[in-house]
C-alpha cells in the first residue's frame, strides 16, 4: 500500500508528486496519457507561479527549457491601439512569461522519479474509487488494476472523474464563451518584441503571442452558442480572412502571409468554478478538479502550483511521523481546502471582473468607439485607463496570499 496516490500529472499533480517524493513519503502518480504532448496545454506564468517553481526548486529547469519572456500587453480596438504596457510590470520584478509545459512537466517528471519511492502509471486512465465504508482507501484504473493508498488525491482537471466519483459537487459559474485555439509560422515583428496583444474589432475578440516554442498561438472567443457540438458553422469559416478583417492592417499582413502554416483550429472549452467541498475522508482535490480556472489573464496552472506546495506543507509532516493516524489526515484536509480557498475566490473574481470589462466593449459600440477614437487622444485618459488595468493585474500576477514552501 502507498502513501499517496495522485491522479492526474497536469501541473498540481506532478509538481505535489515531486515534493512528496523527494521528502520520502511513498507516491504513485497515475496519468492517463502516454505522453504530456497533447494538443494544447496553458503556458503563460505570472510572477506568482515563477515563485512556486523556484522554491520548488525548479529554476533551472525553466532555463533548461523552451521559453520565453513577455516584452509587453497591448490592447487594439478597431484597429487602434488604446495602451500598451511593458514587462515587468513592477520595477525589478519578473516577467510573465511562456513556458513550454511539456518540456516543463517532462523535467519534473525526471525529477521526481530519482527518487526510489516514486512511481509513475501512466497510459492509463483511474475509473473509479476503491471504498471501505465512508473512508476512500485507493483507486481503480482502466485496465483493471487497484491501486491502495492512505490518501488519494484528485489533480485529473476540470472534469475530474474523482471528484464524480466521489459525488463531490462543483459549483459552475456560467460561462458565455469557449476558445478556439491556432497555431501559426511567427513573423518578424514578434521575433523582435513579444507582445501580447489583446485585439477587439466589432464583438470579435481574441489574444495572440508568440509562444515558447516559437509558433504563433490565436486564442479566438467563441459564442458559447456557436460552440455547441450541434454548430459546425466555426469549422468551415476562412479563418485567415476573419483574423485579417479583425486585424490592424500589420496584422492582417501576417495572418495573409502566414496564411498556408495556420493550424486547422481546436475548440478548447472553457469550465469555470470551484467545489464547495474539497475533501473527504481519504481524499482532497487540488488544482483545477477543485477549482477550474478561466484561461483569464492565465492563472491556472499559476495556482495548481501553489495549491500544491501548500498541499506539501500540511502532508509532509503527517506522512513523516513513524506511525501514520488516519484521523489526523482528516483533521488536515480541510486545512488545506482553507488555506487555499480565500486566493482562489479572489482569483476567480478578479478574473470574472476582467471578462466583463470585455464584455462591456463587445456589447457597446459607443463605448468602443470611445475607447478606439477618443481615448488614445486624450493622453491623460490613456494613461488613467491604463494605468486601472495596471492596478487591477498586480493582485492576479503576485497571487493574493502567501505562500511559501516549509517543509
Ligand atoms: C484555453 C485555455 C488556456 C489556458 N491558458 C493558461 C495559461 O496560459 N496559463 C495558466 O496559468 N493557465 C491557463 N489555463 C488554465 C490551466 O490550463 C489549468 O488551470 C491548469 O492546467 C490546471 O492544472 P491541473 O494540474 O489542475 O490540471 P490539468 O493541467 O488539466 O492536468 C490534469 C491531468 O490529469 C489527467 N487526467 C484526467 N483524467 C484522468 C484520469 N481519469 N486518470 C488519470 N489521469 C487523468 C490529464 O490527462 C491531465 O494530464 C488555460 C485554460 C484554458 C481552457
Amino acid at each position: 500500500m502507498s502513501q499517496v496516490v495522485i491522479i492526474g500529472a497536469g501541473p498540481a499533480g506532478l509538481t505535489l508528486a515531486m515534493l512528496l517524493a523527494q521528502r520520502g513519503i511513498q507516491v504513485k502518480l497515475v496519468e492517463a496519457s502516454r505522453s504530456f504532448q497533447r494538443t494544447f496545454r496553458g503556458e503563460a506564468l505570472m510572477p506568482s507561479g515563477l515563485e512556486a517553481i523556484e522554491q520548488m526548486g525548479l529554476s533551472d529547469v525553466i532555463a533548461d527549457i523552451p521559453h520565453r519572456a513577455l516584452d509587453a500587453w497591448e490592447f487594439i480596438i478597431e484597429s487602434r491601439r488604446l495602451f500598451r504596457v511593458d514587462e515587468p510590470m513592477e520595477p525589478g520584478g519578473k516577467p510573465c512569461t511562456l513556458i513550454s509545459q511539456p518540456a516543463f512537466l517532462a523535467a519534473v517528471l525526471a525529477r521526481a522519479s530519482q527518487c526510489p519511492n516514486f512511481e509513475f502509471i501512466d497510459g492509463t486512465a483511474v475509473r473509479d474509487l476503491v471504498w471501505a465504508e465512508d473512508r476512500v482507501v485507493g483507486v481503480t484504473l482502466g485496465d483493471n488494476r487497484s491501486i491502495w493508498a492512505d490518501l488519494v488525491i484528485g489533480a485529473d482537471g476540470r472534469n475530474s472523474i474523482v471528484r464524480q466519483r466521489a459525488n463531490l459537487d462543483l459549483d459552475r459559474e456560467p460561462q458565455s464563451y469557449d476558445i478556439l485555439w491556432f497555431k501559426l509560422a511567427s513573423s518578424q515583428p514578434f521575433e523582435a518584441e513579444n507582445i501580447f496583444y489583446s485585439v477587439l474589432a466589432g464583438s470579435d475578440g481574441f489574444g495572440l503571442f508568440l509562444g515558447s516554442e516559437g509558433q504563433l498561438q490565436v486564442g479566438w472567443s467563441l459564442e458559447r452558442e456557436e460552440s455547441a457540438p450541434a454548430d459546425k458553422a466555426w469549422q468551415q469559416l476562412d479563418w485567415v480572412e476573419k483574423l485579417a478583417t479583425a486585424s490592424p492592417d500589420w496584422l492582417a499582413a501576417v495572418f495573409r502571409e502566414q496564411a498556408d502554416s495556420l493550424e486547422k483550429p481546436f475548440l478548447l472549452s472553457v469550465t469555470v468554478g470551484r467545489a464547495p467541498r474539497w475533501h473527504m475522508l481519504g481524499l482532497l482535490l487540488l488544482g483545477d478538479a477543485a477549482h477550474p480556472m478561466s484561461p483569464i489573464r492565465a492563472q491556472g496552472i499559476n495556482m495548481s502550483l501553489r495549491d500544491a506546495i501548500v498541499a506539501a506543507n500540511h502532508l509532509v509532516p503527517l506522512f513523516q511521523q513513524s506511525s501514520f493516524a488516519s484521523a489526523a489526515l482528516d483533521r488536515v484536509l480541510p486545512q488545506i481546502q482553507a488555506e487555499r480557498e480565500p486566493e482562489i475566490i479572489k482569483v476567480q473574481q478578479l478574473q470574472r471582473a476582467e471578462i466583463a470589462q470585455g464584455e462591456l466593449l463587445r456589447n457597446y459600440p459607443l463605448l468602443r468607439y470611445g475607447a478606439s477614437r477618443i481615448v488614445p487622444s486624450i493622453p491623460f485618459l490613456q494613461r488613467r485607463i491604463r494605468q486601472s488595468w495596471i492596478d487591477r493585474q498586480l493582485q492576479l500576477r503576485r497571487g493574493i496570499t502567501s505562500v511559501s514552501l516549509t517543509v
